[in-house]
């Protein structure tokens, strides 16, 4: 937006300094905006980072990571590298995380953090919120909940609620959000988790520093701007209602989407679609085993998923 682009144009000309002593106020003004207290939020390089400080934090050699597959893949990667276990556990048939069964992992390990990713990458569904409350209330000891809402924006359906609630109760649940998917902001680099100050106190010596004082001073003028997240809001959710439709009309089966992105069953393995998609000029996302028919598809503007239903038509027919 453009008030982002004001504030960095502004923030350039002292760029040049450290800005540590703003950093409590940057804190603050992120907690405002959503009921919170400074102490209850860390600022990363990206959630990317505070997904990381987390995995750092809350996971040793005997508490493992615990993660539905498939699901976002960093904070596995990272569990991975440091030595930790990992745990996947499936979904349920409807694509939500398997809460009883995340819950039991955790149990029978003796502790763990249980990574859920809601709406979920790259599947584009959700963790109902009874399912949410369940879990932050059934916690078993040593063990926390890492609720990932990178996509919480795009979807305004009833089932689904933010996890922040649970923070503000003082569970043992870290919520991650970033600047990068609806804010448009993903070069820029701001994310954030909200905790209880506790858990905040624990993750805080693994992000590097501070982050860019660019990035932040963009991140908190868009958010200062009510009307930007509900216009795109709706407008993600009409073109992506529009391929819905648009594929049921086809007799093309989907997971139903709550992201930027969808999954579409192309009842055949999707090593042979995508390269044949690119040739055409229109590049969908990798396989994402073990969902190997399904195609993973970025909502665009109109004009890009005209050219995409074109292509794909094409591609199914060949
Ligand atoms: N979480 C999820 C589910 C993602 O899909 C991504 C990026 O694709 C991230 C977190 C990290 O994004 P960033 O570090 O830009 O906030």
């Amino acid at each position: 937006g453009e008030a982002a682009i004001a504030a960095m144009k502004e923030a350039m000309v002292t760029a040049g300094r450290y800005h540590y002593q703003e950093l409590g106020e940057h804190r603050a003004a992120i907690g405002r905006s959503l009921g919170l207290e400074r102490e209850q939020v860390i600022l990363g390089a990206g959630s990317s980072e505070v997904l990381c400080a987390a995995v750092h934090a809350f996971t040793t050699a005997s508490r493992p990571l615990i993660y539905v597959e498939p699901t976002f893949e960093l904070p596995i990667s990272l569990a991975n590298a440091l030595g930790r276990n990992a745990i996947p556990t499936p979904p349920t048939a409807s694509y939500a995380a398997d809460v009883k069964r995340m819950r039991q992992e955790a149990a029978s390990a003796g502790g763990g953090l249980i990574y859920l990713c809601n709406p979920n990458n790259p599947t584009s569904s959700i963790t109902p919120k009874a399912d949410i409350d369940w879990l932050a209330n059934n916690l078993p000891p040593n063990t926390l909940a890492l609720i990932d809402e990178a996509y919480i924006h795009f979807s305004t359906s009833p089932q689904l609620a933010s996890a922040l609630d649970h923070v503000k109760a003082g569970r043992n649940v870290v919520v991650a959000r970033t600047f990068s998917k609806i804010y448009g902001m993903a070069g820029l680099r701001v994310g954030f988790a909200c905790a209880k100050p506790e858990l905040i106190q624990q993750m805080a010596p693994f992000p590097a520093g501070a982050i860019s004082y660019v990035g932040i001073r963009a991140a908190l003028a868009a958010l200062a701007d009510p009307r930007m997240v509900p216009e795109r809001q709706a407008r993600y959710i009409r073109i992506r209602a529009d391929l819905c439709k648009w594929l049921d009309g086809r007799g093309f089966r989907y997971l139903e989407p709550h992201a930027n992105f969808m999954m579409i069953d192309t009842r055949r393995n999707v090593r042979s679609v995508i390269p044949a998609m690119v040739e055409r000029g229109v590049a969908p996302g990798r396989p994402f085993p073990p969902l190997d028919n399904m195609l993973r598809v970025t909502i665009g503007t109109e004009t890009e998923m005209e050219k995409f239903r074109k292509v794909f038509l094409e591609v199914m027919k060949a």
